[in-house]
């Protein structure tokens, strides 16, 4: 009785397990002279799984780690499958035997946890997809605050630019999870700068960072002051 506890740590004075042998020639059963794929060995020669009294367990390969382990477990009696193999010259494990209910058993156990594993990265996915949407329209809602005559497209443009997850942009920095009024200045300032003026192509010229901001600046703060006045789209 000790032995199905000890056999749950893994390690120890366990008992050994039960062994069956996948056949590989023809045998006939020491007890009633019948054969099959699988036999164990007995003192008195090999038996049938009928005659050893495990013709109820069924087999289960192995290949599934989280299977075999849950089905070892939820079965009464159990037993190691093995094989010889002839080109190693060893005895190899093929799966075990378990009861059929603890099969039954473990393959619910692990469909339902796959089940829930794809059920939690849906949620995830959408709640990060919300988190982003959320932050984009409160980021394009405070880039025309700020900016009240920025074309809607721009505005939008800038936040999804911006404030894009994982973009290590300034829009995602401290500053920018609260929407700091700094970093959505930076961050309509560099999109004017890239998109309203030629500060792109004098950096591919090979002007420097700094000349070219320089060179650009007056057009630069030219679109802003234009921004920041009142939209006539407000109303
Ligand atoms: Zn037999």
């Amino acid at each position: 009785m000790t032995t199905k506890t000890e056999k749950g740590t893994g390690r120890g004075d366990k008992a050994p397990d039960l062994v069956v042998v996948a056949a590989l020639k023809s045998w006939a059963c020491a007890e009633c002279s019948g054969t099959g794929s699988l036999l164990t060995m007995d003192d008195a020669g090999p038996l049938c799984l009928s005659c050893a009294d495990l013709d109820h367990l069924v087999y289960l390969p192995a290949g599934d780690a989280a299977l075999t382990r849950r089905a070892k477990k939820a079965s009464g009696l159990t037993a190691v499958v093995v094989r010889f193999s002839r080109a190693r010259r060893r005895y190899e494990r093929q799966g075990i035997l378990v009861e059929a209910d603890a099969l039954d058993q473990a393959e619910r156990a692990c469909l339902a946890d796959e089940a829930s594993r794809e059920r939690r990265r849906l949620r995830e996915r959408e709640r990060r997809a919300e988190g982003d949407t959320r932050l984009r329209v409160r980021a394009t809602t405070e880039i025309l605050r700020h900016y009240p005559s920025c074309p809607q497209d721009r505005a939008e443009e800038i936040a999804r630019h911006a404030f894009a997850r994982g973009s290590g942009r300034i829009g995602r920095s401290a500053a920018g999870r609260d929407l700091d009024p700094t970093a959505l200045d930076l961050a309509v300032t560099a999109a004017v700068r890239h998109v309203d003026t030629p500060y792109d192509e004098l950096m591919m010229n090979g002007v420097g960072r700094l000349e070219a901001r320089a060179r650009v600046r007056p057009e630069v703060e030219q679109v802003i002051a234009r921004w920041r006045e009142p939209s006539a789209r407000a109303g």
